[in-house]
């Protein structure tokens, strides 16, 4: 198979932009987590006012990210306009600073209706004690319950990520075409990593601004939350995988983390291998044993060694949606045990 090519080896230095197509420019922040980055991108826009920027993505809401901004709105695009600030969806590396810039800016926030509700509902959750509802997730998995407690502030501590979000937004949605400064982009929906991802692509230059729908080395995170707990969410992922395959392969991907790069179908055959061999462990594993979520999440991911709290919740979400694919196709009998853990068997 076609190996991805990388046309950008170099990411900007901190504090600087790098274009990478006409009217499209690349930036970085730093992030304070085991991904230590996140790319933004201004794309070239007009508003009645005149000419101007707009921003994709905004990074995460803390001094360091927020004195860039300041560095970057005086240095670089000094004299320069800001036009809106667009949020691919609603994590706190993606829209943290939306509330912040918009309103320093006096500036529209461009969303989907879901993200963009999202966001409002997570910036206001400051609740520690976990819900019955949450509570029952956690059992049902057999998750240790001496970590529950970590759980919950590390469930609340996702609110301070966040500057407050703003009070209106504009609606973003898939099939809608958005003219910036002439040229046309076409919003594509992604589904699974967040429930309404907005993807950018202007057909007629083959860019695609891809958020965290198609990252060139990593695979997102498609993770089963407590809020919806039997979501089908590598359903959702592996459907708009398919979708995406009708963009071309000469596409040139801007991802949210890492470098841009060309050979878009690659990749999502890559992706769609991934998730594969991820169910294919689970039909061999339930047919053997009958294991709870924790104990299928300690085996499908025991390369990784002993995970944190907050990982090994990521992990069993992770895990959890392929069981629920597995479940909901038939191909999984789910019971309850007598201690209150989901068990699942193949019925093949
Ligand atoms: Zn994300």
């Amino acid at each position: 198979m076609a190996e991805l090519s990388y046309p950008f080896p170099l990411p900007p230095p901190t504090g600087e932009l790098v274009d990478v197509a006409e009217g499209v420019k690349w930036l970085r922040m730093p992030l304070p987590l085991g991904l230590d980055h996140i790319n933004l991108y201004l794309v070239a826009d007009e508003d009645e006012n005149g000419p101007g920027w707009l921003i994709i993505d905004t990074g995460i809401s803390n001094d360091v990210t927020r004195a860039l901004w300041q560095q970057i709105l005086a240095g670089p695009l000094a004299g320069q306009r800001i036009t809106g600030v667009l949020c691919t969806h609603y994590h706190y590396d993606h829209a943290g600073l939306a509330g912040w810039l918009t309103e320093m800016l006096r500036v529209p926030l461009y969303m989907s209706y879901g993200e963009y509700f999202t966001l409002r509902t997570l910036a206001a959750s400051t609740e520690v004690n976990l819900s019955w509802q949450y509570l029952e997730y956690f059992q049902r998995a057999g998750f240790p319950a001496e970590h529950l407690d970590d759980l919950g502030a590390v469930l609340a501590m996702a609110s301070q990520l966040i500057s407050s979000p703003p009070t209106a937004f504009r609606r973003l949605r898939a099939g809608q075409e958005l003219t910036l400064a002439g040229h046309r982009w076409q919003l594509h929906l992604g589904e699974g990593h967040v429930a309404e991802h907005m993807l950018l692509h202007d057909a007629q230059r083959n860019i695609l601004i891809a958020g965290d729908q198609l990252l060139p080395r990593i695979t997102s995170n498609v993770s089963v939350l407590p809020s919806e707990p039997e979501g089908d969410l590598i359903g959702d992922w592996l459907g708009s995988l398919a979708r995406l395959q009708a963009l071309p392969e000469q596409t040139l991907v801007l991802p949210a983390h890492e470098l841009p790069y060309h050979g878009l179908q690659t990749r999502i055959q890559q992706l769609q291998r991934h998730h594969g061999q991820h169910l294919d462990h689970l039909r061999r594993l339930c047919q053997s044993q009958a294991p709870t979520i924790y104990e299928a999440t300690q085996q499908l991911f025991a390369h990784r060694g002993k995970l944190q709290p907050i990982d090994q919740m990521m992990a069993q979400g992770e895990c959890l949606a392929h069981l629920n694919y597995l479940h909901q196709r038939g191909e999984l009998e789910r019971s309850l045990d007598e201690t209150g853990c989901y068990r699942y068997r193949c019925r093949y």
